[in-house]
């Protein structure tokens, strides 16, 4: 059973390791991060972090991005 070894990145805001999630949508394959810490969520894609708006138009599903503090 081979298992590509991937390098989990790390939270660009509290620097833990990020779970990941990869899906496939039309344009290719995309990985969720999301940090179980701060509970934010990133998208990497070729390799690199990206926020959630950049991904959303390629999903093709119009959904507003959660509140970025939570308190
Ligand atoms: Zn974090």
């Amino acid at each position: 059973m081979s298992n590509p070894v991937m390098s989990n990145p790390a939270c660009p805001a509290c620097d833990s390791p990020l779970v990941t999630i990869t899906i496939n949508v039309g344009a290719g394959e995309r990985t969720m991060c999301s940090c179980s810490r701060c509970d934010q969520r990133w998208w990497q894609r070729d390799g690199r972090l990206t926020n959630l708006d950049g991904v959303i138009g390629e999903l093709g599903q119009p959904e507003a991005p959660r509140a970025r503090y939570r308190r």
